[in-house]
């Protein structure tokens, strides 16, 4: 005969995923007190806070704003992380988009990833023509043609092409560096700052357009997959998030080739996206900012990592109020990444983090924090520094009257 509690458990042992032998079942087994301990999966934990503190519910924007960062188009067809065609896949009319964007005090959006040649010519008649001054679309590499071998110059003319096209940038996704390869899809990684590319920032710098670039990825995702991973569930969810092992550069390597690019390239206007891709470490980004007068960065998805030191942040606004930009990563029907799904909730959030002092509340719309099990602070701008982050800044870059 088995009791209750017996019971209970061995109901949550089979409901939680792999339970191994721990602390709390071997040292019950040795003291008779400790039975009432009984283990439940991490996936089946779902606390409720019991923190009674004021919320805001921060509806619109304060000020009309730029989101610089949104995926409005996608490649139709990728191999091992690499795009390999222009066509584009279009995520949302743009009645959809600009029904969100009124609801939510944004003035403009950037569609970062509008591809090249056809496909960016598509994204660009049915977005930014269609609807000038509230949608603009960015260029990204011609990867399918890297071995040519006349590539370095070709890439130079597709960048001007996009240009005449009405690209307003260049983005590049994290692919340069940690998917690229010598034959595209296999072979050795190509660095960030192989030479190969430094016609076309050269180009980008002559055009005077800003490169949006993805750099490396959260630091965690560089660290084994263990129960010492601080984004443990997230990496459990997506394996191949996982850059941990000898086949990929470190993080740090990935960031040293990136700083190589712009100390070469000091006509060429860098916007590093998520915080420069270290928000874990402010004081890295800060020193990068100092030395590199042609870098900013945006915010897009690191509210997570931004709001849970928030007086290290706010600071880090201070300082650098005329190089942060407004940007969220937002990618429509994008629900399995709660953290960049376009939806109002997820403007809310963001404003809440930029225009509150509001404490421990969520950084993204999801039952459980996407990015790591922690909640965030607001960090209460002042309105000179939210109207350059909101707009002022990403104006500067797109060549938007202010
Ligand atoms: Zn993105």
């Amino acid at each position: 005969m088995i009791n209750r509690r017996q019971w209970l458990c061995g109901v949550g042992m089979m409901a939680g995923a792999a339970v191994q032998s721990g602390s709390i079942l071997a040292s019950s087994a040795r003291d008779p007190q400790k039975t009432e301990h009984c283990p439940l999966a991490l996936s089946e934990f779902a606390p409720t806070s019991m923190l009674q503190v004021p919320e805001s519910h921060v509806e619109r924007a304060r000020f009309p704003l730029i989101d610089f960062h949104t995926h409005i188009t996608t490649s139709a067809k990728s191999e091992s992380g690499v795009a390999l065609t222009s066509d584009r896949k279009f995520l949302a009319t743009p009645e959809e988009l600009l029904a969100v964007m009124d609801r939510k005090n944004i003035k403009a959006m950037v569609n970062l990833t509008g591809g090249y040649d056809r496909g960016l010519g598509d994204a660009i008649a049915k977005y930014d023509r269609a609807h000038p001054g509230r949608l603009y679309t960015f260029t990204e590499p011609c990867y399918e043609r890297w071995k040519e071998p006349n590539y370095p110059k070709i890439q130079a003319q597709e960048i001007e092409r996009a240009h005449q096209q009405g690209a307003r940038g260049l983005k590049i996704l994290k692919t340069l560096g940690l998917y690229l390869r010598e034959n595209i899809t296999s072979g050795e990684l190509v660095k960030i700052d192989d030479p190969r590319f430094d016609p076309m920032w050269d180009s980008c710098g002559q055009l005077n357009i800003p490169v949006a670039i993805h750099v490396s990825d959260p630091l965690a995702f560089f660290t084994p997959t263990d129960r010492f991973n601080e984004r443990y569930e997230e990496l459990s969810n997506h394996p191949n998030w996982s850059f941990y092992g000898p086949d990929f550069p470190s993080n740090a390597e990935l960031l040293e080739a990136r700083n190589r690019v712009f100390a070469r390239h000091p006509r060429t206007q860098f916007v590093v996206l998520h915080v420069g891709s270290f928000a874990e470490n402010l004081a890295n980004v800060a020193e990068n900012l100092d030395r590199f007068p042609n870098m900013h960065v945006d915010i897009a998805a690191r509210i997570g990592e931004l709001g849970r030191q928030p007086r290290t942040a706010r600071k880090f606004f201070d300082k650098y109020q005329d190089r942060i930009l407004f940007g969220t990563d937002a990618t429509p029907h994008g629900d399995r990444y709660p953290q960049q799904v376009f939806n109002d909730q997820l403007y809310e959030i963001y404003y809440r983090f930029l225009e509150t002092d509001d404490e421990y509340f969520d950084y993204a719309p999801a039952r459980i924090p996407p990015q790591g099990r922690w909640r965030i602070y607001g960090i209460n701008l002042p309105e000179t520094i939210l109207r350059k982050v909101y707009f002022e800044n990403a104006a500067r870059q797109l060549k938007i009257a202010v």
